[in-house]
């Protein structure tokens, strides 16, 4: 699977004890599956939370439904090619988060699997989580600056282009997400709030943080 340690070349087989470069592969997506859904789900009233004060109070429900429906066919997209797995990751998550959240990131995930190569080096992939940034912003019709999950998205895209190690990345996404909290939001319908937007923390880029925090330390820690 991935490593984002500099010196490592990413790798997707790594099946050093099976010998089996595809089941070893399919073990850690399947496991970065299950950690990203254990992840949402243990914040899902944190989420729920934010949302409430700002929105609509269903982000925490949105993600939870969406990422449980991603893990009940972990078995499935851990047997598919990288990039194949992440469009059926993507289009999953439109199918069942819902929201304005639901289409952005089932599309980053999409445009990820769109742009990465069967056996992604650092490089490779920070090409083409940038390329997925900007189709959640096409989509979204946003840009950094309006306190969505583009706030965390964007940082973490630099961090990854700085070289930063992975407790690095996970630290700067969750200092951006809490950057979000004096921002007055400019997308979504924390904007309809105007003013009174100001104050709380962004649901999405929380949960985009939650995420980026589970995956670097997911990746870091597989053989
Ligand atoms: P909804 O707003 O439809 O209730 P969610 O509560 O699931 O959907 O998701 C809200 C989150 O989606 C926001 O906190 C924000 O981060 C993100 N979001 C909403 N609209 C946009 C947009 N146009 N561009 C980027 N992110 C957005
Ligand atoms: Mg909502």
């Amino acid at each position: 699977m991935l490593q984002l340690s500099n010196e490592r070349s990413f790798d997707t087989a790594g099946g050093m004890e099976t010998g089996n470069a595809g089941d070893m592969a399919a073990l850690n997506l399947a496991r970065l599956i299950a950690a990203a859904a254990d992840t949402i789900a243990a914040h899902a009233e944190e989420l729920t939370a934010l949302d409430q004060a700002i929105g609509d109070g269903d982000h925490g429900l949105n993600m939870k439904r969406g990422f449980e429906a991603v893990r009940a066919e972990a078995e499935a997209f851990s047997a598919k090619p990288l990039h194949d797995a992440l469009k059926a990751i993507g289009t999953k998550l439109v199918m069942t988060v819902g929201g304005a959240s639901g289409p952005l990131f089932g599309t980053l995930f999409l445009a990820l699997g769109k742009e990465i190569s069967a056996a992604p080096d650092r490089a490779n992939l920070t090409a083409a989580f940038g390329k997925a940034i900007e189709a959640v912003a096409a989509r979204g019709k946003s840009q950094v600056g309006q306190k969505t999950m583009l706030d965390v998205l964007q940082p973490v895209h630099d961090a990854l282009l700085q070289g930063k190690t992975a407790p690095e990345i996970a630290g700067i996404a969750d200092a951006a997400a809490e950057a979000t909290v004096p921002m007055k939001a400019l997308r979504g319908r924390a904007s309809f709030l105007g003013d009174r937007s100001i104050g709380h923390m962004d649901a999405g880029a929380r949960s985009t943080a939650l995420l980026v925090r589970t995956i670097v330390e997911t990746l870091e820690g597989q053989p």
